[in-house]
C-alpha cells in the first residue's frame, strides 16, 4: 500500500489525508499542536477563535468526503443560515439589502468543524494522526523517497518510506525552503496585500435564559 505524509493537521490537511485515503493510501498526517480531545482553541489555528462560515460549496466538498459531516455538525449546533437573508452586513457604504439568495452557508465554529474531522478521521484504519510532532525538515532526493525529519517528545524522529508527502502547514510552511534545498529551481512566489483587519465579538442574547447559550 503506498504511503502518504501530511504535514498538517488543519482542515486542509485533513481533506487531504481522506482523499488519498480514498484512492488506498496509508496516510500519516503530523501536527505540532496537541490537539485538544473537543472543540477548544490550540496555538496553530489561532484565526479559528473567529467568526466562521462554511460556504455551500465547501460544505458539499467536505461532505463528499467524509460522508456524514453535514449532520454531525448540525447535531452539535451548527445551523444553516442564507447569507442575505439571514445575516446582517454592514459596511462602510451602508447596509446590504436583505431578502432571499442562493448564498447559502452554514455556520459553526471552526474549532467544532476541525473537531468533527479530526473525530471521523480517527475511525479510518488507514489514517493515523500524530501529534506535537513538529517537521523541522523535508529532505527531497532525486533517486530514492524523501525524508521526513520531526520532532516529538523532545526527540528527533523521521520517516524515510513515504511515496507522497503533502504539505498543508499554512502560512508557516517551509516547503520552498525544502524545494530549494533539494535542487529544485527556485517557485515563483505572488503576493497579494489585503489590508483587512479582522475582529469577532461573542454577544450573550440577554432575552433566552442563559442555560440555551452553550
Ligand atoms: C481571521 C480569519 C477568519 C477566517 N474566516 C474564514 C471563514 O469564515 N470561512 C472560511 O472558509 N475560511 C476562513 N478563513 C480562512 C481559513 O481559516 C484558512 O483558509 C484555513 O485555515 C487554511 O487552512 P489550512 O489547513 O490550509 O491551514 P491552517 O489552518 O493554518 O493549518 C495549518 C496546520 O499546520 C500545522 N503546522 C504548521 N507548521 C507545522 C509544522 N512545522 N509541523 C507540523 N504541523 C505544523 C498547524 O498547527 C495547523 O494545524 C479565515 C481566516 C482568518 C485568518
Amino acid at each position: 500500500m503506498p504511503k502518504g505524509i501530511v504535514i498538517g493537521a488543519g482542515i486542509s490537511g485533513l481533506l487531504a489525508a481522506k482523499a488519498i485515503s480514498n484512492a488506498g493510501w496509508e496516510v500519516v498526517v503530523l501536527d505540532k499542536d496537541s490537539l485538544p480531545d473537543s472543540p477548544s482553541p490550540r496555538k496553530g489555528t489561532p484565526q479559528a477563535v473567529h467568526a466562521h462560515m462554511l460556504l455551500q460549496a465547501g460544505l458539499e466538498a467536505i461532505e463528499a468526503l467524509y460522508p456524514g459531516f453535514q449532520c454531525e455538525l448540525v447535531s452539535r449546533g451548527a445551523v444553516m443560515a442564507n447569507m442575505t437573508r439571514d445575516w446582517h452586513t454592514m459596511l462602510q457604504e451602508g447596509t446590504l439589502v436583505r431578502g432571499d439568495s442562493t448564498l447559502d452557508f452554514i455556520s459553526a465554529s471552526r474549532l467544532l468543524i476541525e473537531y468533527i474531522l479530526r473525530e471521523q478521521l480517527a475511525q479510518n484504519p488507514r489514517l493515523t494522526l500524530k501529534d506535537c510532532s513538529r517537521i523541522t525538515n523535508v529532505e527531497l532526493r532525486s533517486e530514492s523517497p524523501p525524508i521526513v525529519y520531526y520532532s516529538q517528545d523532545g526527540k528527533m524522529r523521521s520517516i524515510r518510506d513515504a511515496d507522497l508527502v503533502i504539505d498543508a502547514s499554512g502560512r508557516s510552511s517551509r516547503c520552498l525552503q525544502w524545494l530549494e534545498a533539494g535542487g529544485y529551481e527556485k517557485v515563483a512566489v505572488s503576493t497579494t496585500t489585503t489590508r483587512l483587519g479582522y475582529a469577532s465579538c461573542l454577544y450573550h442574547n440577554l432575552r433566552l435564559p442563559r442555560s440555551d447559550l452553550g
